[in-house]
C-alpha cells in the first residue's frame, strides 16, 4: 500500500520552510508575495517577490501575509502556500498527492488563528492536516529531550515575533510570546536613521545594517558601514556612514523587550523545573539569534548559560516534519 508523503511545514512571518525527512529542508523562501492589485493577480512568491519589495511600479505591491505569526490575509497566505506546495512537488520530482501534513502554530494563537492555518493548508489538497506548538517543534529540531519530564527553555526571536517557551514532557508548561522580533530592530534603525541623518532607507537596507554591525547590548570593537538612502530634505540620493554603536542604541528598547519576556517565562516556571533550567540553559533559534553578540548579552541578564540552536533559521521547520514520529511514540508513552 502506498503511504502518502509527509512534510513539516513552517510558516512564519519571514520565511517559510518546508521538510520532509526524506528529503531534508526542500524549501527555504521569505513568506513574501508579489501581487498586482489591478488584476488580483499573483505575479511572484519566495526570494522572486522579496527581491520586489520596494522597487516595484505602483500597481505591484508585496505583501507578507503573515503578520505577528497568524494569517493576517487569509488570500494571499492561501495563494502563496499553493505556490509553495507546487515548488516542494517540483523539488521532489513528483506530484504531492495528498500529503499529511504537520505546521506549526505560534503558540499565542487564538483556535480560531489556528483553524484559519489548518484550513489554508487543506486548501492546497493536504489529506490531513496536524498542527504543532512552535516552541515544541523548535525543540524538537534543535535536538532536545522534549519527551522527558525536563525542562527545556526555547527562545525563537523571528521576524514578527519573540517566544519564549518552557516545554517537559512534550508540552509547553509556560510561555510568552510578543510582537517584538527581528522586523522590529529593522524599524527602529530606519526610525533612528531618519530621525538623527534625514535620511530614508528601505526594509532591506535596514535588514543588511542589522545584519552587517548590529549587536545586542554587549561591548564590542565599534564598526561602521556605508549606507545609501533618500536625503528627506535634497530629495537626492545620499550616502553615510554608520556606526555599531548607533545601531546598538537604536535597537535597545526592543531588545530589552525580549529580555522581559525571557524573565516572565522564567518566572512562571513550577519550582521542580527551575533547576533544570540552572544546569541546561536556555537554547535560542530563530533568525534574530543570530544578532552578534545576543548569546552572551541574554547569558548575562538572567545569569544561566545559552546555546545557539544548530540552525536557528530551520530548527522550527526540522522539528515540524520529524513530529509526526515524536507523536506517536508520545502517544504510546501516555
Ligand atoms: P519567522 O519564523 O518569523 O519566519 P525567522 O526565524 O525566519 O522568522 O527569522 C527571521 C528574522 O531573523 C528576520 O527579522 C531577519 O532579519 C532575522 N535575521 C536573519 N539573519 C540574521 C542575522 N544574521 N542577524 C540578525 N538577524 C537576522
Ligand atoms: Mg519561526
Amino acid at each position: 500500500m502506498f503511504s502518502s508523503i509527509q512534510i513539516g511545514i513552517d510558516l512564519g512571518t519571514a520565511n517559510i520552510l518546508v521538510y520532509t525527512k526524506n528529503k531534508g529542508m526542500i524549501i527555504n523562501e521569505p513568506s513574501v508575495v508579489a501581487i498586482d492589485i489591478h488584476t488580483n493577480q499573483v505575479l511572484a512568491v519566495g526570494e522572486e517577490a522579496k527581491l520586489m519589495v520596494g522597487k516595484t511600479p505602483e500597481n505591484i505591491v508585496a505583501i507578507r501575509p503573515l503578520k505577528d505569526g497568524v494569517i493576517a490575509d487569509y488570500q494571499v497566505t492561501t495563494d502563496m502556500l499553493k505556490h509553495i506546495m507546487k515548488k516542494a512537488s517540483k523539488k521532489l520530482g513528483t506530484p504531492l498527492r495528498k500529503p499529511s501534513v504537520v505546521v506549526c502554530t505560534p503558540s499565542g494563537s487564538t483556535s480560531v488563528e489556528r483553524r484559519a492555518i489548518s484550513d489554508a493548508v487543506k486548501q492546497c489538497g493536504a489529506k490531513d492536516v496536524q498542527l504543532i506548538e512552535e516552541p515544541v517543534a523548535a525543540a524538537i529540531g534543535a535536538d532536545l529531550p522534549v519527551e522527558e519530564p525536563i525542562a527545556n527553555v526555547i527562545v525563537d526571536i523571528g521576524g514578527g515575533t519573540t517566544e519564549v517557551a518552557i516545554i517537559s514532557f512534550g508540552g509547553v508548561v509556560s510561555c510568552h510570546s510578543i510582537r517584538v522580533g527581528g522586523d522590529q530592530l529593522d524599524d527602529d534603525i530606519t526610525q533612528f536613521v531618519r530621525k538623527k541623518y534625514n535620511l530614508l532607507i528601505g526594509y532591506r537596507t535596514a535588514e543588511n545594517i542589522k545584519m552587517e554591525i548590529g549587536h545586542a547590548l554587549v561591548d564590542h570593537p565599534e564598526v561602521f558601514m556605508d549606507i545609501r538612502g533618500r536625503d528627506l530634505v535634497t530629495g537626492l540620493p545620499k550616502t553615510i556612514e554608520i556606526s555599531s554603536y548607533e545601531i546598538q542604541g537604536a535597537v535597545k528598547d526592543s531588545l530589552l523587550s525580549i529580555i522581559e519576556a525571557i524573565r516572565a517565562t522564567l518566572e512562571d516556571c513550577p519550582p521542580e523545573l527551575s533547576g533544570d533550567i540552572v544546569d541546561r540553559g536556555v537554547i535560542l533559534t530563530g533568525g534574530g539569534a543570530l544578532l552578534h553578540g545576543i548569546e552572551e548579552w541574554i547569558s548575562n541578564e538572567i545569569s544561566v548559560p545559552v546555546h545557539l540552536a544548530p540552525s536557528p533559521l530551520e530548527s522550527v521547520a526540522i522539528g515540524t516534519g520529524r513530529s509526526l514520529a515524536m507523536m506517536k511514540k508520545l502517544q504510546k508513552s501516555k
